[in-house]
């Protein structure tokens, strides 16, 4: 069934004016609809699984703030906490026993970390984590993946060179080509390029860094053997292994994709879910290992609204619903019903299409193989399929993040009626994506 395009009339005036105002009119590259079909989308309100566009539009949200809704939006206990806190004031600079409560109830429910240290966004958390590895192993280079993304500290914003183990390059203007030169980039799922890298560099590898579940190229899914491989190459060589649990924290299960797999690393970093949707990232590891940070330790970060009481607030009111017995099992298995039902559909019809998942988790892609490990296994060319898949769901009332090598997430308030008429948008979407 063919649908006209809804009405972008307001947003479209938004987006001149913040033009005006910031580079590209938006205050994150991703937000501008670069990849997708016209102007981006501005949004007025969010209520449970849906949100509304200054037009009026009204859409199922899948993108879920990028992840941290795990409760939908405009969550009433997330809602209610914070406002209680702000009767008091917004932020001391002080400690406050907010922290403290946020605090005891992660750490008395992850088995993985001892201590943890609040900061205001994954950024922040992945390059302070950065900054302990290096300080605790007095080494300076760093290992990532091609196709895991870690925020935009400078150390990070770097891609693989060619061959399979080499200096990395910088991956934005401003990097400069010496702070690149501590990154090694390899691909991910290849033994081979980590078993060449710490012969290359032995004992200057600092820290082995990896989003465990990859969700920022697509969703490229790990075994757990090569995760353990990973730590125990990490192990071997006096390297700390990072797990950036920005997206998977809290989410794969309250323990994350550590959990999941059951394989401890030396460090964690999260955001997103750990602040309710308000600006909370956070590293933890063995208390040992976390004292070596200011002021006990030498490795030195500091924030003027770390801990901020109101974003601690949405934290612990988000994090105790997380707590309640069958949270995850239930949310998992909504997540399941849907992509199968999806999926099912793709094959009946035969089209080239595949939902990867993982917990609540998701991604759409284009492709006729049973695993994509790789950021090379993406057919770049398959994003146009996704484009057309975009304006047609958005014109179904559905939202998913611009971008088709993003992933989406289920929440807590999606229903099951808000499911049924997303896979319906969906099966209808593929059928005009495939017709073309
Ligand atoms: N690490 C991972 C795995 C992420 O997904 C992100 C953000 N998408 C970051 C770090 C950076 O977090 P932030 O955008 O809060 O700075």
């Amino acid at each position: 069934m063919q649908v006209n395009d809804i009405s972008r009339e307001k947003s479209a005036e938004l987006y001149e004016k913040a033009k005006t105002y910031f580079p590209g009119g938006v205050n994150s590259p991703v937000r501008a609809f670069k990849s997708v079909y016209g102007t981006p989308l501005f949004i007025e309100k969010g209520d449970g699984s849906h949100i509304w566009d200054a037009d009026g539009n009204e859409f199922i949200d899948f993108c879920c703030s990028w992840g941290p809704l795990i409760l939908g939006h405009n969550n009433a206990a997330v809602r209610e906490k914070v406002t209680e806190v702000m009767q008091k004031g917004m932020s001391f600079g002080a400690p406050t026993a907010l922290e403290n409560e946020l605090a005891e109830l992660i750490l008395s429910n992850n088995s993985f970390i001892e201590k943890i240290r609040f900061v205001s966004s994954g950024t922040e958390a992945v390059m302070s984590a950065i900054r302990l590895a290096r300080g605790y192993t007095k080494r300076d280079k760093i290992l990532k993946f091609e196709g895991c993304y870690h925020g935009h500290s400078d150390s990070l914003l770097v891609k693989a060179g060619s061959g399979l183990v080499t200096f990395g390059e910088t991956s934005s203007a401003g990097v400069p080509k010496s702070f690149a030169d501590e990154t090694i980039v390899v691909a991910l799922n290849d033994k081979r390029a980590i078993q060449e890298a710490f012969e290359k560099f032995e004992g200057q590898i600092a820290a082995v860094i990896i989003e465990p579940v990859p969700a920022n190229n697509g969703l490229l899914l790990q075994t757990k053997g090569y995760l353990q491989y990973l730590r125990d190459v990490c192990t071997d060589n006096g390297t700390m292994l990072i797990f950036d649990e920005v997206i998977s924290g809290f989410r794969v299960g309250f323990e994350g994709a550590a959990g999941y797999y059951d394989i401890q690393p030396d460090i964690i970093t999260y955001g997103k879910i750990i602040g309710g949707g308000l600006p909370v990232g956070a590293y933890g590891a063995s208390a040992e290992i976390m004292d070596h940070i200011s002021p006990v330790g030498s490795v030195y970060q500091a924030g003027t609204l770390s801990g901020n009481p109101v974003a601690m607030a949405a934290g612990i009111a988000q994090i105790t619903e997380l707590l309640k017995p069958g949270f995850y099992n239930d949310l998992k298995l909504k997540t399941e019903g849907f992509v199968k039902a999806i999926q099912d559909f793709a094959e009946q019809r035969n089209y080239n299409f595949k939902v990867f998942t993982i917990g609540s988790i998701f991604w759409f892609a284009f492709t006729n193989e049973e695993r994509i490990a790789t950021a090379d296994d993406i057919d770049p060319e398959s994003m146009i399929k996704f484009k057309t898949m975009h304006r047609e769901l958005i014109n179904r009332g559905i939202y998913l993040g611009p971008s088709g090598y993003e992933v989406g997430f289920i929440s807590a308030a999606h229903t099951a009626n808000d499911l049924e008429i997303t896979k319906t948008a969906i099966f209808d979407s593929l059928d005009i994506v495939f017709s073309n």
